[in-house]
């Protein structure tokens, strides 16, 4: 995961994304125009690496800084767009890169402690400021003067000798302003504007509409017979849901995806099918919450939109920043993985219905019933004693001889740590990264353990951007959720942590490999559909035989982690990837479709269309329903992954064919990291995607080393066969 980078983290284009917290807000107080000497943001921190310092930030202190900032900006901008001389690289896009940078320092120290370390005052900020930062955008992209010097310098780029990371920069300037409609004639911008409008009326309505349905549908018994399978503690809370709501007996709610987490325990095919449905219809009861209305017309209207932009669809017209930058080149991805995947669904199912057959089931199997079998299957092929596991996994030596000895091993950086650094909370450590030539690369800064006022999930963020310009270099933090030791106990973490320590800190490399005069191209500011790439990536060194022996070391003992273990885990990552990646794949296929309609295509009848289009989709959608139905698919029509769901397998793709040409190269060595840092990890957003790739590899990324991940090529290793019959469990999960 990662979350809180802010997108272009440079001073243009801010974006947060912490997402509402749940404890009450209070109103912010109204802050002076001026921000006083007296405010830590005032200046740049003296700290080493212009570190805020939270020794002296109060939460009292984000708001004026932001406030102040974002009117600094203006005037800032203003004078830019306003000046009378003649535009030049440095005196426009130059000026632009250094301006705003009272905002971008307290929003960065404000993003990692609002969503690490938050409370009630700062989430107010938030509140606050979320709509105005969203106004400070168009302020920014809907100025004409402003993208008058743009097109300018694009006329005239012949002329103005720029290097290939400004020539980078200018093309990315100037298609974000052409984005926002900016070279539009007057009346479409009017068009335009109106159609902006609605559509964000429509994804609100979408969302508030989907939470009452997700709420509403939720599936209620009266009878806790029903509900055999589950745990005391899972009736007790399915109890107390129900008194919440007024109601007798039961009540299971909602979780966003079409599966549920009860339906791998309910032992009752009945109650499995019920909640099954209950989650399948939610947002499809033909009353107020039923939200097939607005996704056909967003879904039109959008399809409008690219036309006034002259795309023939709205999926090439949001993709044209991205790596594979058109519908076809992500919908050739899906399509060429359906027949491995679909193929792989069909033995899954094959062996769910003969473990169902041989326990005497009576009915006819359905994806209702897929994860009880599955879970089943699991238990019996691949349990491995997590408890046992987790000796072999002490945080520190994690961290140490696994993360940063990886990182060591490929790209000669070491790592000191440092007490001087004040940070948010006390349970964090931080550390100067050293570059192989001895000089001072980064400063980075890891903070573990859950709280009650940290977010969940795993993240990583800059709190300083690298920027040769501004002579800055990055500040990094890693943010986990791992459970903390008590007192004198050992820090022994899971091998799911171990695996989201290895992903963040590859974000983290992408950060602190940063070599970029612009901030706005700088370190992970690349597309979505790049930017989980270095991270998914790294996650591969967890296993490699000269890492993982480094660090598996049992606490007490000191022995290594015994190869049966290992082979376990290695075997456990392929089980039931034809449903679990299969179902990814269909989503992402959905939205594709949804975004290919022509602005002349009448509205849709949802059902229809989306029947239509996972009946193409190749893959097997009647065993492997998709992870998301379009009536309640929130990530394409509210939450800004339009047309872009698939990005996730996609870096996932882009993770294992890299790992795939270390391991053609000699794997593990210093000359194949130093490629990889010199031509991907260093490049941020200075190149285009597909053309760094193809620099780094010597040719366009395969797939066939995704499907060996994911044990989903046709010739793998049988799974022995399905267990013999037992009864089904009745009193699992407690
Ligand atoms: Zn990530």
């Amino acid at each position: 995961m990662i979350r809180n980078i802010l997108l272009a983290t440079a001073a243009l284009a801010i974006v947060t994304t912490v997402p509402a917290g749940s404890a009450p807000r209070r109103a912010a107080p109204a802050a002076p125009a001026t921000l006083p000497a007296s405010n830590p943001f005032a200046q740049p921190s003296t700290l080493p690496w212009q570190t805020p310092d939270f020794s002296r930030i109060k939460d009292s202190d984000y708001l004026p800084a932001i406030m102040a900032g974002m009117a600094e900006h203006k005037r800032e901008v203003t004078a830019i767009a306003n000046q009378s001389a003649t535009p030049t690289f440095d005196n426009t896009l130059g000026a632009l890169e250094k301006s705003g940078l009272l905002l971008e320092r307290a929003l960065l120290a404000f993003n990692a402690v609002n969503g690490a370390n938050t409370n009630d005052a700062l989430q107010a900020v938030d509140t606050r400021t979320s709509p105005l930062l969203a106004a400070h955008n168009d302020f920014i992209y809907l100025n004409a003067k402003l993208f008058g010097r743009v097109r300018y310098l694009r006329d005239h780029q012949a002329e103005l000798n720029l290097n290939p990371e400004q020539a980078r920069l200018l093309d990315v300037y100037y298609k974000q302003f052409q984005h926002a409609g900016a070279e539009l004639p007057a009346a479409r911008q009017v068009q335009l504007k109106a159609m902006n409008q609605r559509l964000s009326t429509l994804q609100t309505d979408f969302s508030q509409r989907l939470l009452e349905a997700a709420n509403a549908g939720a599936l209620h018994v009266t009878d806790a017979s029903a509900l055999a399978g589950l745990s005391e503690q899972q009736i007790a809370a399915a109890a107390e849901t129900a008194k919440g709501r007024k109601l007798p007996g039961y009540v299971l709610p909602l979780q966003n995806t079409t599966q549920q987490p009860s339906l791998e325990s309910l032992t009752s095919h009945a109650t499995r099918q019920q909640l099954f449905e209950a989650s399948i219809n939610r947002a499809e009861r033909g009353g107020a919450n039923d939200t097939r209305n607005i996704i056909r017309e967003i879904a039109q209207l959008r399809a409008k939109k690219a036309a006034l932009f002259g795309y023939t669809n709205w999926a090439d017209y949001t993709l044209y920043d991205q790596m594979a930058q058109n519908r076809q080149t992500a919908l050739g991805f899906l399509t060429r993985l359906a027949p491995a995947v679909s193929a792989k669904q069909h033995r899954e199912a094959e062996d769910i219905r003969a473990l169902a057959r041989s326990q005497g089931a009576t009915f006819e199997v359905t994806p209702a019933d897929w994860n009880f079998y599955t879970e089943q299957i699991r238990q019996q092929r691949y349990a491995i004693d997590s408890d046992k596991l987790k000796e072999y996994f002490e945080f520190n030596r994690v961290l140490e001889d696994g993360v940063f000895y990886a990182a060591t091993q490929l790209y000669g950086i070491t790592f000191r740590e440092r007490k001087d650094i004040p940070t948010w909370s006390p349970d964090m450590r931080v550390f100067d990264v050293i570059d192989a030539d001895g000089k001072e690369l980064a400063l980075f800064m890891i903070d573990p353990w859950k709280r009650d006022n940290k977010n969940g999930g795993a993240w990583m963020s800059n709190l300083v951007n690298q920027s040769y310009l501004r002579g800055t270099k990055p500040v990094i933090f890693n943010v986990e959720n791992f459970t903390k030791p008590a007192p004198g106990q050992p820090a022994l973490i899971s091998w799911d942590d171990v695996t989201t320590m290895f992903h963040e800190f590859g974000h983290a490399l992408h950060g602190m490999f940063a070599a970029q005069a612009y901030p706005t191209l700088s370190g992970t500011s690349v597309a979505r559909d790049f930017v989980e790439f270095p991270s998914q990536f790294n996650e591969n060194w967890a296993l490699d035989p000269k890492i993982l022996p480094h660090y598996a070391v049992h606490y007490r003992t000191g022995q290594r982690i015994p190869q049966d273990l290992v082979d376990k885990l290695l075997r456990a990552r392929t089980f039931n990837q034809g449903y679990e990646v299969g179902e990814v794949l269909e989503a992402a296929r959905l939205d594709l479709d949804w975004h290919s309609l022509p602005a002349s295509a009448p509205m849709q009848d949802v059902d229809k269309f989306e029947a239509t289009a996972l009946a193409n989709s190749g893959f097997d959608t009647a065993d492997v329903p998709s992870r998301y139905r379009s009536s309640y698919f929130l990530h394409i029509w509210s939450n800004g992954y339009s047309a872009g769901y698939y990005a996730y397998p996609w870096t996932r793709m882009l993770g294992q064919d890299t790992f795939a040409w270390f391991q053609q190269h000699g794997g593990l060595t210093r000359a194949n990291g130093q490629r990889y840092r010199d031509m991907i990890l260093s490049r941020g957003n200075t190149q285009d995607y597909a053309e760094m790739y193809r620099a780094f590899a010597g040719r366009d990324p395969d797939i066939q080393p995704y499907l060996d991940y994911y044990g989903l090529s046709g010739a793998t290793t049988a799974p022995p066969p399905p267990p013999p019959a037992t009864p089904a469990p009745t009193e699992r999960g407690k």
